[in-house]
């Protein structure tokens, strides 16, 4: 799968290769559909939702760029899958899941791997996890009609926010870089999520 999928695909960073090595993808999808836990697809993982492609996760922690001490906010849990991987390369990690019962499920998933940096909450993860900013750098995994404004304030000066953002019919990865009270899109390229279930505004305002 690395070789394969993400090597030869153009992913060149040792330690994200190494982590997508170390962390036993299988356990993260349902039981049934185990034997194509390797395969270059996102998977279901059941409540309509799903386990990224492996190349998108591959992509997605690379372009985090991280180095070992941050603290990470993951917004959309799913399976746990991507946060086990960030948790390999970060000192800890908050990960969001609006949905309990993939919540429980992935906390239970990484119990069994003994993983321990990573703090699982059940919420809407349009507010962020205020409890535990400010974030060194932060992921959505789940596509947004626009950048959540607690996000934003939710991440330390210089760190790196990525997030899907709908355009039309199109769904755009961003990289986003917080300097000050401004963030700049640093890096963009075309993707595909499940979408991103907020009752919060891109203002932070709730919706009605
Ligand atoms: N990172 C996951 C895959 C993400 S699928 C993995 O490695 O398996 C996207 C996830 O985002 C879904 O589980 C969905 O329920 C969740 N999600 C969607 N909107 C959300 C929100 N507002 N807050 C928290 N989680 C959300």
């Amino acid at each position: 799968m690395v070789r394969e999928q993400l090597v030869d695909g153009g992913l060149t960073d040792r330690r994200v290769l190494q982590a997508m090595e170390e962390v036993p993808r299988h356990l993260f999808v349902p039981k049934l559909l185990q034997h194509r836990a390797h395969q270059p697809s996102a998977l279901p993982i059941g409540h309509g939702q799903t386990i990224s492609k492996p190349f998108t996760v591959g992509l997605m922690t690379s372009l985090l760029e991280l180095q070992g001490h941050e603290h990470v906010l993951e917004v959309g849990t799913g399976s746990g899958y991507q946060a086990a991987i960030l948790a390999k390369l970060a000192r800890t990690v908050v990960s969001v899941e609006r949905i309990s019962p993939l919540a429980e499920r992935s906390r239970v998933t990484l119990a069994k791997l003994g993983v321990e940096n990573i703090n699982v909450l059940a919420h809407d993860g349009g507010v962020g996890a205020p409890d535990y900013a400010p974030f060194d750098a932060i992921m959505v995994t789940a596509c947004a009609p626009s950048l959540p404004a607690h996000l934003v304030s939710q991440l330390k000066d210089g760190g790196h926010l990525l997030i899907p953002i709908s355009k039309g019919r199109e769904q755009i990865l961003y990289r986003y870089r917080r300097q000050g009270q401004e963030v700049s899109i640093e890096q963009s390229v075309s993707c595909r999520f499940v979408p991103l279930l907020s009752g919060v505004t891109a203002e932070g305002e709730k919706r009605a």
